[in-house]
């Protein structure tokens, strides 16, 4: 995607945020008299060409009510992008917001929709339930420190049907929503990306391996799928993470190999810088397939 259509989908998902929080105000006026009242004493201040102290009063008395209401987020649409305002431009120049999107929109996917508040520990053996509500908990305390973890990545290793997927969606969903940039991408799709620019000349050939790059948190899904393409899929995956590794940002990678098989497969260098005990926290998921 490029720039223009980038920043425009940036302002019109922030028009149509905003329309919805208008409505929804709309209908809380109409249900709370006192609120609709607040609002007419301030507009009725602006028209009266009341003093701005006096019509500043007028706006704290009604945010209080929408405060006591508990409807803040839901009649309010504040931009995401503070510095551009979500117009996805400033100063005649395409804000940084914008790129990030055109970046992440050429590159395509994400998370499947999955949350800690969906995670279901009943599917689990009662052998495995213990050490999968903890490993949760683990994950749910790296949500709430994102950025400022001890691990700059994170492995999780399970057969299929663990259930890794999962728990990767809700950290990665998890960490979206509190305004982090996220990019989801099967070990595949990862693979794909890196070939693309590895064999092409164009201009924008640079785009989809600096999304994986620059996104805060790169979650690469089932490690071990992909092919092994000579001159690509060890090189990329060493490079990539490397540098997300120095910029200080964390990529999540799950695997149905364990870490001999990694090592087997990528090799020492690979599994070594990216994987270590230093700078890697590694969690088994319980074995047990849960779709059989
Ligand atoms: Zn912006």
């Amino acid at each position: 995607m490029n720039l223009r259509n980038a920043a425009n989908l940036i302002e019109s998902e922030y028009l149509a945020r905003k329309a919805e929080a208008d409505a929804n105000y709309r209908a809380a006026m109409e249900e709370h008299r006192e609120l609709y009242e607040a609002e007419k004493a301030v507009r009725c201040a602006m028209l009266d060409g009341k003093s701005e102290q006096e019509i500043t009063a007028l706006e704290k008395a009604k945010q209080n009510i929408i405060d006591k209401l508990g409807i803040a987020d839901v009649v309010t649409a504040l931009p995401r992008c503070a510095v551009c305002g979500d117009t996805g431009r400033i100063g005649g120049k395409f804000c940084d917001c914008a790129r990030r999107r055109a970046a992440k929109e050429s590159v395509g996917d994400s998370a499947p929709p999955f949350s800690f508040a969906d995670s279901d520990m009943s599917v689990f053996d009662a052998s495995d339930r213990e050490l999968m509500e903890i490993t949760y908990k683990n994950m749910k305390i790296f949500c709430d420190k994102f950025p400022q973890t001890k691990n700059i990545n994170l492995l999780l290793i399970g057969n299929v049907g663990t259930g890794k997927t999962c728990l990767a969606s809700a950290i990665a969903n998890e960490i979206e929503s509190r305004d982090y940039s996220v990019l989801f991408l099967s070990a595949f799709r990862f693979n794909d990306i890196c070939l693309k620019y590895h064999t092409s000349f164009d201009a924008s050939r640079s785009d989809g391996l600096n999304a994986l790059i620059e996104t805060d948190l790169l979650v690469i899904d089932d490690l071990g799928t992909e092919s092994l393409l000579k001159n690509v899929t060890l090189e990329y995956l060493y490079t990539v993470i490397s540098e997300r590794m120095n910029a200080g940002r964390h990529t999540l990678i799950t695997t149905n190999l364990n870490e001999k098989a990694l090592e087997a497969r990528y090799g020492e260098r690979v599994t070594s810088r990216l994987f270590s005990n230093r700078v890697c926290l590694t969690l088994g998921l319980a074995g047990k397939d849960l779709r059989k």
